[in-house]
């Protein structure tokens, strides 16, 4: 047994992508299950398969590239991020279908698809107001004729990614405007595109009640990967919370008093810190694990009575005051994560994967 580590429940997750799937599937939509907080990892994928997902979806081509190594050519790959005009031959290699927005991408993702013998799915993303990726809801048609010109591509979807840089949250209103566009665009094509992709985990509290007819894809991660209901910020109903578990080792435990003593300056990172409530003296710890690895804020502990305190690079702090298990040098400390700390732990090298 090593630390730290992250303990991947599989079981969890699948439960979790099983109940998403299944209201998804109520309304007609199909879900691509978004791989790329665990680095593509195929444990987690293949549970989110067993789960009911249909496809994955990630925004690295090096996750992509691990996900059809290991699954072989039954599974549909989509690469979410933009391609990058310099690796079109990679992604037409890797991925089934990709995102986009910019028509010289799309040409040169053309001409590699001819090349390699393949036709490549294009999801042309509109941007209802998000700022992040995406046409300008007036350009859209224009590029969609465009596309199916190309000998290369075909027009897979349209898409839409909201809550991601403004904040913009997923309604029937916006929402309707994609499907609005969709139907406009099929009839003037006179065929039927495959998927409108009505965004991603902040979409799905609209299941059931407000998700406009036609919506019949979504991509997502977050709420099958740790249970959060990213347009509430609250648990999703139906999902757990408990599917990754950090865990690091005491290596300090002593009684301190609860504020720094002398002139403050910054910390680790430049930062002014804030001067902590003075509750005299507590009894607090020092774990093997830092900023390199996690990210204090997000951190929920699973023990009683520990509080986070902050962190630098290699070292987290915790007030164990009001833990009642004794804890002593060696013993470890549990933790759920945040999307910010599931991403970190899984990125860093030093984090031990440990599946379950
Ligand atoms: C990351 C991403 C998703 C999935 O987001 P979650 O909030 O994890 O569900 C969907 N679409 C795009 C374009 C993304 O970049």
């Amino acid at each position: 047994m090593s630390f730290p580590r992250i303990v991947i429940h599989t079981g969890r997750i699948k439960e979790n992508a099983q109940n998403i799937s299944e209201l998804a599937r109520k309304d007609g939509i199909s879900i691509s299950g978004v791989t790329k907080a665990t680095c593509g990892n195929v444990h987690v994928a293949k549970a989110m398969l067993e789960g009911g997902v249909n496809s994955f979806a990630d925004s690295r081509l090096s996750n992509l590239r691990n996900l059809r190594n290991y699954f072989g050519k039954d599974v549909t790959l989509l690469l979410l991020r933009l391609p990058m005009l310099s690796k079109v031959d990679e992604v037409v290699e890797t991925a089934d279908a990709s995102l986009n927005s910019e028509i010289r991408v799309i040409e040169a993702l053309s001409r590699a698809a001819k090349k390699q013998g393949k036709k490549h799915g294009i999801m042309l993303m509109v941007d209802l107001g998000d700022l992040r990726e995406g046409l300008w809801t007036d350009d859209v048609m224009e590029a969609a004729r465009f596309v199916e010109k190309l000998p290369g591509v075909y027009l897979q979807g349209l898409g839409t990614n909201l809550t991601c840089y403004g904040g913009i949250l997923p309604t029937e209103e916006n929402l309707g405007k994609l499907v609005e566009i969709g139907q406009n665009i099929q009839e003037d094509l006179g065929k039927e595109i495959c998927y409108i992709s009505g965004g991603n985990s902040s979409s799905l509290h609209l299941l059931g009640t407000g998700i406009p007819r036609g919506i019949n894809h979504l991509r997502v991660g977050e709420t099958i990967l740790i249970g959060n209901d990213t347009a509430l910020s609250e648990p999703f109903p139906g999902t757990r919370a408990d599917t990754f578990v950090i865990q690091a080792e005491l290596i300090e435990a002593k009684v301190k008093p609860s504020v720094p003593i002398g002139k403050v300056g910054v910390d680790a990172f430049g930062r002014i810190p804030k001067k902590p409530e003075d509750r005299g003296l507590r009894r607090r710890g020092i774990l093997a694990i830092g900023e390199q690895d996690i990210q204090p804020e997000g951190l929920t502990p699973m023990d009683p009575g520990v509080d986070i305190l902050g962190a630098s690079s290699d070292h987290l702090l915790v007030d164990i005051n009001d833990n009642p298990d004794e804890l002593r040098i060696g013993d470890y400390l549990s933790f759920t994560v945040d999307y910010g700390n599931l991403l970190r732990a899984m990125t860093s090298s030093y984090v031990e994967k440990v599946v379950l």
